[in-house]
């Protein structure tokens, strides 16, 4: 394992260093192997270099895990690690990056959006120095108006009550070096939001433009139930804004209910004692509704806590093409036995 970060780097370096490329994977039969190919291409045309590529089947319904089982019997350079159900995209590229091996781990999405000939860019500027190269969407080709202008906005929300600097249009396509990758590990919270750990580790960082394509195949699985899940992990796992606004509500609200106190007080001395019950069910519906929101905004924070503290495992493994005693047999339910991770 090779410290970066110090003045070690230069030709030498290729020698012996293992990249590793991190695939989460969810119903993606149809474009695995094109998936492949483009990958292993650019990682086969970077000399000097020996690299693995970790599937993480995250539970898929279709043939998935069969076509990666293909390509682990294949080429030795490919791994297969299959969770026990879907865990989402998130804690699947945390299993990804715990199963790694390699002085630099790449995390790459399997539908071709992230173009793989953009890794040797990343790989490029790490050997320049930096721990975490992480793509910059420049365009993104092929996904609805929607999808990108909820996207642009959750960024910018992000960015305005997170005092870290989360770089915005930013994935999860990156590049980290060993010891951003050990540090991440170290990090078990739960309801994960991978991209912000990262920027939050530090070291050097830089960000590279690139274009993001179309899907290859299938569908997008961030429908936007889960889409707006994964906005509250953002906020929620970075900022205590939200609580805050919640106190600064009520104290407005407080404010706007004693004023209009002393205005019914000295409507009462001057005889006007009868009011229409307009003002009494706006003020109700008003107040009511304040502190709905207020009480929801404590919930979302109190039910994060509430999953820390079970304190399960983040995911759990069915099986994994590298140990031994699955080897080339997935995906034959006779291999049985599973094996937890925490
Ligand atoms: N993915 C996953 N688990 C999930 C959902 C998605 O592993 O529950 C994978 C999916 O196969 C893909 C990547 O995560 O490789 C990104 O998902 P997707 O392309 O659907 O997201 P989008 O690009 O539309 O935001
Ligand atoms: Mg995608």
């Amino acid at each position: 394992m090779v410290e970066r970060g110090d003045k070690s780097k230069g030709s030498e370096l290729a020698i012996g260093v293992l990249v590793s490329v991190v695939v989460p994977v969810y119903n993606e039969q149809d474009g695995l192997r094109e998936f492949y190919d483009r990958t292993k291409r650019v990682l086969l045309g970077m000399a000097g270099f020996e690299h693995e590529i970790i599937f993480v089947d995250d539970g898929s319904r279709d043939v998935s895990v069969e076509v990666i089982a293909q390509l682990v019997r294949e080429d030795e350079c490919v791994r297969l690690l299959k969770l026990s159900r879907n865990f989402g995209h998130q804690i699947a590229i945390t299993a990804g990056i715990d199963a790694a091996r390699g002085d630099a781990v790449v995390v790459i999405d399997a539908d071709l959006q992230d173009p793989p000939e953009v890794i040797e860019r990343f790989i490029e500027k790490w050997r320049e120095g930096f721990d975490v190269v992480y793509g910059m969407r420049e365009t993104r080709d092929g996904e609805t108006v929607l999808k990108v202008w909820t996207a642009s906005i959750f960024y910018r929300i992000l960015k305005s009550l997170v005092s870290l600097d989360i770089p915005v249009d930013v994935g999860d396509f990156r590049l980290m070096s060993r010891r951003v990758v050990e540090h991440l590990k170290a990090m078990q919270e739960r309801d994960r939001f991978v991209r912000g750990l990262v920027s939050w580790i530090g070291f050097r960082q830089i960000g590279l433009l690139y274009r993001r394509e179309k899907r290859y195949a299938g569908e997008t699985k961030y429908p936007y139930r889960k889409m707006i899940r994964f906005a509250l992990d953002g906020i929620t796992s970075f900022s205590n804004i939200p609580l805050k606004m919640a106190t600064i509500m009520g104290y407005f609200t407080s404010l706007v209910a004693f004023a209009y106190a002393c205005s019914v007080i000295v409507q009462k001395f001057m005889g006007y004692t009868v009011q229409g019950w307009a003002t009494i069910m706006v003020g109700l519906l008003f107040l009511g509704g304040v502190q709905l929101i207020c009480l929801g905004i404590l919930g979302e924070y109190v039910g994060r806590i509430f999953n820390e503290t079970k304190g399960r495992p983040l995911y759990i493994v069915d099986y994994e093409s590298s140990t031994e005693r699955l080897r080339y047999e997935v995906p034959g339910h006779s291999v049985g036995g599973s094996s937890s991770k925490d």
